[in-house]
């Protein structure tokens, strides 16, 4: 986000005690003129609506006539519309992919609330670069912004919710008190869509609890079948009934051919596999499964990838493939989560697992990670205080999770990495104490 959106501005902010004039001294609640104070300004009682700001065409002209005759172009609506309604505040800009993608999404669940409640508003507060990208933008929203023109409001309402990053979803709740918005509607909208709604603590207590539940009942059959199909995508054999994996610790592979770490990953995670099946065999052992989850986006590229993976997949476009993505909250890919033999979640850091211990990561539970942690720590107090790496020119310095360390990206195989690294503190580089 660009700084400027965020300063804090003293000079001319008419808005300086922002916490007084937000919520009623009397009951904390919000109330019409306090929506004003927050999303309007002194000359300006209205917000955009979505009609308002239509696409600028390239044309010069178009321009000119847009700014000539905003007057009559840009359609308002009363900010006191918005009293007893539930809010949403989206601070977005188009410049940011991210914000596109969560844009489009929101637009989706927001259509769909809109039928069933209008008591659902959202207001765009943009950290666009200019009026044409805001312009652009807003013309792809289905609901109100703040002016482009009005910075004051657009710093003071970062100002006032502490905005660190975009997208970022705010909630406030028509009769509830201060202290209570909530911040992580990103999160939620991503997680749990239009069940979210109305967003008020009981609604997401309520889902947490339903999540729980689901969790603990959990089984391979439930996640991986469904009524239409009993069956995985194999290799010699086309259809793999899902009953064979009972009992069995399988991964769950999240990736997809255009993914370039996914492809990247791709080749260490079979040869890890064919290690683990290798030893299992020799203990007469084939308790280990990997199923590809695929996010391709076409039946050819699907094949050419599944022709490089030894294990199972589900079949490309099916169902399930969404809503496991769902379930376990799959942000990113390529990403494996493992199930244990009882069907039940042993851990959704598999990628990282795998590239910290290699094979040696099997069967994935909290006891050998433990394990492992603690060879790890022993064979770290024996790894050099500091090394030289061809890849730097400065001096890079052990550090761990507690000691200035933490997640990384290794600077030299491109794959996650925590715990014992190789630091320049100065530069931000970093690597596994494997590769240097
Ligand atoms: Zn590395
Ligand atoms: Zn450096």
């Amino acid at each position: 986000m660009k700084e400027e959106d965020v300063k804090d501005v003293e000079v001319n902010n008419h808005k300086t005690n922002e916490d007084d004039v937000f919520y009623d001294e009397s009951d904390g609640l919000i109330s019409a003129s306090r929506l004003l104070s927050l999303l309007g300004s002194k000359d300006r009682d209205s917000l955009l609506s979505p009609t308002g700001t239509q696409k600028v065409e390239g044309s010069k002209e178009a321009q000119d006539f847009h700014i000539g005759c905003s007057a009559n172009v840009v359609k308002q609506v009363k900010i006191s519309d918005l009293e007893g309604k539930v809010i949403g505040i989206l601070f977005s800009a188009n410049w940011y992919p991210p914000c596109q993608e969560f844009t489009r999404v929101l637009a989706n669940s927001y259509e769909q609330l809109k039928h069933s409640d209008p008591g659902f508003e959202i207001v765009f507060v943009s950290s666009d670069e200019d009026q044409d990208a805001f312009n652009n933008y807003h013309a792809c929203m289905p609901w109100l912004a703040v002016p482009f023109s009005d910075l004051e409001t657009k710093r003071s309402l970062n100002r006032r919710f502490d905005i660190e990053g975009i997208p970022s979803l705010i909630v406030l709740q028509p009769n509830i008190k201060e202290g209570t918005a909530i911040r992580d509607g990103v999160d939620l909208i991503y997680r749990y869509g239009i069940q979210a709604y109305p967003f008020t603590e009981e609604r997401l207590q309520e889902l947490l609890e339903k999540e729980r539940d689901k969790h603990k009942n959990q089984t391979l059959k439930d996640l991986l079948a469904n009524r239409e199909r009993d069956f995985l995508l194999g290799h010699s054999t086309l259809k793999v009934p899902v009953s064979s994996l009972t009992g069995k610790t399988v991964g769950l592979f999240f990736s997809a051919q255009w993914c370039l770490p996914g492809v990247k990953f791709t080749p260490k995670l079979v040869s890890i596999y064919g290690k683990i099946k290798q030893e299992l065999a020799v203990k007469g052992d084939e308790h280990f499964e990997i199923v590809f989850v695929s996010s391709d986006c076409d039946q050819t590229t699907f094949d050419s990838y599944f022709q490089t993976m030894p294990w199972l997949a589900l079949p490309l476009g099916d169902l399930a493939i969404k809503d496991l993505a769902k379930y376990f909250d799959i942000r990113g890919i390529p990403s494996l989560v493992i199930l244990g033999p009882d069907g039940k979640t042993v851990t959704k850091q598999g990628r990282n697992l795998v590239n910290l211990y290699q094979e040696n990561a099997y069967p994935f539970t909290e006891a050998r990670i433990g394990l492992l942690e603690r060879l790890v720590d022993e064979e770290a107090q024996n790894l050099p205080k500091s090394v030289n790496h061809t890849g730097h020119r400065h001096e890079l310095v052990l550090v761990s999770e507690g000691n200035g360390g933490g997640p990384f990206i290794c600077c030299d195989c491109d794959e996650q990495g925590s715990g014992w690294a190789y630091q320049c503190i100065e530069c931000g580089y970093e690597v596994h104490t494997k590769c240097v």
